[in-house]
């Protein structure tokens, strides 16, 4: 009888380790602080082993082009508003007023912003959460927009067309991106997970890169990245990144998830495509300016410093 005790009790360790607690990323998760990691978020949430999964990895040479994929029109992308930025206990994020507006870009109709968020690595190091041929980026930036008669996302959620993000890759830069300064300043004061600061005059135009540069993008359909991974997403991915200095990128890794632990990694890793196509937009010449981008990033690796 004796005999039964030790394994009785190591398996019911080990399966409250692994089983117990709210979702976390693999970076948060540890015997001592019990929660999901993502290969368990479908343990409280089904629809995270779905078929239709994201983030993905890219493949360009695979990608079909489609001459639907338009230039996006973007409304009142520049208008400034107030804003609050919160640490949510896994990511940071802010409420967007519904005033910014995207359609075209092969969308079927318009989409109204509802807010931004980013996924990062550890100190600068790899933290996107979709890869491009397997490269994985400092960061990435999601402005999620629902379709515009939905007042509220969970609603849109329910529609497999409601919801478009637009995703946007980092990459380092030697010198600081000054339009960022307002979001670098306020993570100082959202250190602790639930803390919240205002940002008094932000525009989703200065995040991220001139309207020129967003005619090359990849499209596909997916979820949202976190638990409950509802399969209703119309993926965005600019070629194009947003550059940030490495003392930038390594701000976002000061912040603090729930439990007190460092904020990094902070994302999913990426989901079998299950047979989905991959478009990328009509304009994009894929082999010349990706090879131009990894000799950026090569330059960028070469310049920054090393400690
Ligand atoms: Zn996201």
């Amino acid at each position: 009888m004796q005999q039964l005790i030790l394994p009785v009790l190591l398996v019911s360790f080990l399966t409250t380790c692994t089983r117990a607690g709210d979702w976390c990323y693999q970076s948060q998760f540890a015997c001592d602080h019990q929660c999901n990691a993502p290969g368990n978020w479908n343990h409280a949430h089904s629809d995270c082993e779905g078929r239709n999964q994201s983030p993905i990895n890219v493949v360009t040479r695979k990608t079909l082009k489609d001459e639907r994929l338009t230039p996006f029109k973007f409304d009142n992308y520049q208008q400034i508003f107030r804003a609050t930025i919160k640490n949510n206990g896994h990511s940071v994020q802010v409420g967007v007023p519904n005033l910014s507006t995207i359609s075209d870009g092969g969308l079927p109709g318009g989409y109204k912003a509802v807010q931004f968020h980013l996924h990062w690595g550890n100190n600068g190091g790899p933290g996107s959460e979709h890869t491009i041929d397997g490269e994985q980026y400092p960061m990435e930036l999601h402005i999620v927009h629902m379709k515009q008669h939905y007042t509220d996302l969970t609603t849109a959620l329910s529609d497999p067309e409601g919801v478009a993000v637009l995703g946007f890759f980092y990459e380092r830069s030697t010198s600081a991106n000054r339009k960022y300064e307002p979001i670098i300043k306020a993570l100082q004061n959202i250190k602790a997970a639930n803390g919240n600061t205002s940002l008094n005059s932000i525009s989703l135009a200065q995040l991220i890169p001139p309207e020129k540069n967003l005619t090359t993008y990849y499209r596909y359909k997916g979820s949202l990245t976190t638990p409950g991974c509802t399969e209703a997403v119309i993926w965005t991915l600019f070629e194009n990144p947003i550059p940030l200095s490495v003392e930038q990128l390594r701000a976002f890794s000061e912040l603090k998830f729930q439990n007190g632990k460092q904020m990094v990694g902070t994302f999913r890793p990426v989901q079998p495509l299950n047979g989905r196509q991959v478009f990328r937009s009509g304009g994009a010449a894929i082999l010349a300016s990706s090879a131009l981008l990894v000799a950026a990033i090569a330059m960028a690796f070469a310049l920054s410093p090393v400690d």
